[in-house]
């Protein structure tokens, strides 16, 4: 992206500064945090590491030879006992740890005491299911608290989970189980999804048709339909508990041990096999989770993703256990069995912190206000966002209808493989404005730079890199270390490439303009995918845009947007051009898109980002690429048959 910029994209002059009420209560109140961080990067992380409780004391902070790292050299700990054991001894034994909600509005509640107990039993269950230290388990679980124990009772053995969602089919499941080679699978005999059952113990069982390395299904009984279980292979969970001791102590793990396996989301192409290990992914989310989410004793935080995702690794699970926290676990959609279902769990149990993507936020503005006026929310004090761009009119949305205008919004940058938050407010110091994640967190060093890795100028935009290493950066892709070098290494030598491309701004505040495989490039000029996305959310009809180059004899690409309007708008003659005048006065006339597509869903990953190169396929009539990761096939068989002729 070394070629000119277009000026005063994503131009934003509005911003918020903390008020005063919030950052006299904030766990960070002076940003000299910034500096005395950078100041001593090393220092700074090490004196995080004080956060968990070691077996025995790490001796060099950080060991790194580009691109292998390796933190807290020699220290032992066990992710498991920090977020589970260490609690016993005080009070916290009798805080809620888990506080569940199913689909159908059942709901349990986990004290860490219950925690101890559960995962001490079931990590006894795996072991006499002969699971070992290193010996690989493969979770495909519904969002119930199993979910969490099982990911706790591996860590407790120091068996590596690789964890699959549990809206993936059997295919999906079959290539991750072969991947890790995994040796116990923990299922569910189905999940429930919108009144439905969505059958996990068929799908797992078509997905061991000709695998070899799984010896043992440990099954759930959660919506209690019929299901097959092969003798000698498949427990059930409660029968195994059942006869299960308490007491099982717990593996001590070198800091280097992996503690999990995580497969991308898949937005860009195949998935990769992400290894996080155990010392330095725990000290970097459970800092950040304390000082990005203004943690308190008494708050109820929730996180709306999925345990098959990074997110729910770091920010349910591990981050807030290790900190002690009172986690918010719900089964279901936000839509089931009424499109107020988020706004009723608040009210229900008093939720203070809501952690959600963008995609969820546009769908709240599209199903519109009357859904959360409808509950009380004001127990909320501070508002989370993930996973892709926020657009600049949802951040305003979720801030006024969703915040109340009273809470912070932390826009929280960070993938897979960076395992913790890297850029974001802190939000009782940080300014911040609608669609910016802002700066990098303490300790992190991000930059934007030209094709050969020289920062760019403030105003410019570039690829998105982290110059040092980090506690909770990937150590490597799964039995694949080559592709872990060629992915992430090659481009920019010792600095980690993102694959983002990205602005900052004169405040040295950072903009994401979308991936750089989906940049723009109209007769020379780069336009990222988010800027024309986020012009058109602008516009007050429009709910949803993707935007992709289609390539053109004259231009090289041109910019083609598929849109979705907001619930009970009737689309009228000229809709499509005045949207493209839209685009034209928010960003400028080489940004006009040449074709606008209307339709009612936008093809997504399951995790809910929108997969720009299929429709990147269909516009220019190709066969459309690796789609295992894709949520809903029938959007994509809907534009083509609308769309994809046309080219
Ligand atoms: P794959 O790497 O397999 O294509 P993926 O990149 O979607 O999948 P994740 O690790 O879940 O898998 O997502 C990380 C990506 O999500 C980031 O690289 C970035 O593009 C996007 N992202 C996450 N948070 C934000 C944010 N706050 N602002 C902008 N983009 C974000
Ligand atoms: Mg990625």
């Amino acid at each position: 992206m070394t070629e000119t910029q277009l000026e005063a994209l994503l131009y934003e002059n509005r911003h918020f500064t903390p008020a005063e009420e919030f950052s006299s209560q904030a766990n960070v109140q002076s940003s000299d945090i910034y500096t005395e961080a950078s100041d001593d990067r090393l220092g700074f992380w090490a004196k995080q590491s004080e956060r968990l409780t070691w077996f025995k004391p790490w001796t060099q902070v950080l060991d790194w030879k580009p691109p292998f790292a390796q933190w807290f050299v020699d220290g032992k700990l066990n992710a498991a006992y920090n977020c589970v054991d260490r609690h016993l001894n005080s009070w916290r034994r009798n805080k809620a740890a888990i506080i569940f909600e199913g689909e159908g509005g059942d709901s349990r509640v986990l004290t860490y005491q219950d925690l101890y107990r559960e995962v001490s039993k079931f990590a006894n269950v795996l072991k006499s299911l002969g699971i070992k230290k290193g010996d690989r388990v493969t979770i495909y679980l519904p969002m119930i608290p199993e979910a969490a124990i099982a990911m706790l009772a591996c860590a407790r053995l120091g068996a590596p989970h690789s964890v699959i969602f549990g809206g993936f089919s059997a295919e999906s499941l079959k290539d991750r189980i072969l991947d890790a080679q995994a040796k116990v699978l923990i299922t569910a005999d189905g999940s429930f999804r919108k009144g439905n059952i969505v059958p996990l113990k068929a799908n797992a069982d078509n997905a061991l048709q000709g695998v070899d390395c799984i010896e043992h299904v440990v099954v759930v009984n959660r919506t209690g339909h019929k299901v097959t279980m092969l003798e000698g292979r498949d427990v059930w969970y409660h029968d195994a508990m059942q006869k299960a001791a308490m007491a099982c102590p717990v593996e001590t793990m070198d800091a280097e041990d992996i503690l999990f396996i995580l497969y991308t989301s898949g937005t860009t192409g195949k998935p990769k096999g992400v290894v996080h290990t155990t010392g330095g992914y725990m000290v970097g989310v459970t800092t950040t989770h304390d000082w990005v989410f203004d943690l308190k004793e008494d708050d109820v935080y929730w996180c709306t993703a999925d345990v098959g995702w990074i997110t729910g690794h770091s920010y349910i699970v591990y981050g807030p256990l290790a900190n002690g926290a009172t986690i918010l676990m719900y089964e279901g959609t936000p839509d089931y069995p009424a499109k107020d279902r988020y706004w009723e769990i608040i009210e229900k149990y008093s939720v203070t912190i809501l952690y959600t993507a963008p995609t969820a936020i546009r769908t709240f503005m599209k199903w519109g206000t009357s859904y959360p006026e409808g509950r009380n929310i004001s127990s909320l004090r501070l508002l989370g966002t993930v996973g892709e761009p926020i657009n600049p009119e949802a951040w305003m949305w979720y801030h006024k209808h969703i915040g109340g205008e009273r809470c912070p919004i932390v826009d929280t940058w960070w993938q897979t493989e960076t395992g913790m938050i890297m850029m974001t407010p802190l939000p009782g110091v940080t300014k911040t404005k609608p669609g910016s994640c802002t700066i990098p967190f303490p300790g992190i060093n991000v930059e934007v730079v030209d094709q050969s890795g020289n920062s760019v100028p403030k105003g410019s935009g570039g690829f998105l890199v982290i110059r040092e290493p980090w506690p909770a950066m990937l150590r490597t892709v799964y039995n694949d270390p080559d592709r872990y070098i060629k992915t992430y290494w090659n481009n920019f030598e010792e600095n980690y490439f993102t694959g983002d491309g990205a602005k900052w701004d004169d405040d040295g505040y950072f903009w994401l303009l979308g991936r750089v495989d989906d940049v723009i490039n109209v007769s020379g000029h780069r336009i990222g995918t988010a800027e024309v996305e986020s012009a058109l959310v602008d516009y007050p009809l429009v709910a949803e845009a993707a935007c992709i180059g289609k390539d053109h004899a004259v231009k090289g690409q041109a910019v083609v947007c598929f849109v979705t309007v907001k619930e009970g708008i009737e689309v009228i003659d000229g809709f499509v051009d005045e949207l493209k005048g839209h685009v034209s006065s928010k960003i400028g006339s080489i940004a006009r898109p040449d074709d606008i597509y209307l339709t009612a869903e936008l093809p997504k990953t399951r995790s809910g980002k929108i997969m720009r190169r299929l429709l990147r396929d269909i516009a220019e009539g190709r066969a459309l690429g690796d789609v295992s990761t894709l949520a809903d096939a029938a959007v994509l068989d809907f534009l083509k048959r609308k769309y994809g002729d046309e080219s």
